[in-house]
């Protein structure tokens, strides 16, 4: 098993848990971007969000749900960001599926804002039809 969070699920590695049930384990980052920066993993390795059974990854979404309301209460945050990186273009390192639960304070500065951009003619309804068509499969 070479999955650095499926061993540390059995217990392999240590970490640092904060909470566990059936579908989810959550522990602390071991580099957090801030205190409390944290991981909710699925129990089951998988590697993109979108490969996770509909059961497993509503599972998952609630231990989402119940960490970051720790978290926030926990820290005094004022915000808190959910991120998920799925593959490697977009800066996933551990493919096992999990979500970031980042606390946030103004002015922290820890990730950096989003440039935005605008749609050329005719692209958006291009990519627009693209996905809802692909949604229906
Ligand atoms: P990602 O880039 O979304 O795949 O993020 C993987 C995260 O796992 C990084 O933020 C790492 O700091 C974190 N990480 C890697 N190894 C461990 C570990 N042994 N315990 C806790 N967090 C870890
Ligand atoms: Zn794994």
């Amino acid at each position: 098993m070479s999955c650095i969070f499926c061993r540390i699920l059995q217990g392999e590695i240590p970490s640092a848990r904060v909470y566990e049930d059936a579908h989810a384990v959550a522990f602390l980052d071991i580099n957090p971007l801030a205190p409390g920066h944290t991981l909710v993993v699925t129990r089951n390795h998988h590697s993109r969000v979108w490969e996770v059974p509909e059961a497993e990854l509503a599972g998952l979404m609630a231990a989402v749900k119940r960490v970051s309301r720790a978290i926030v209460s926990a820290t005094r945050a004022e915000g808190l960001n959910l991120l998920a990186n799925n593959g490697p273009v977009a800066g996933q390192v551990v493919p096992h599926v999990h979500f970031h639960l980042i606390p946030r304070r103004n002015g922290d500065g820890i990730l950096p804002e989003w440039k935005p951009r605008e749609y050329q003619p005719g692209e958006m309804d291009a990519v627009l039809k693209k996905i809802s068509d692909a949604c229906a499969e």
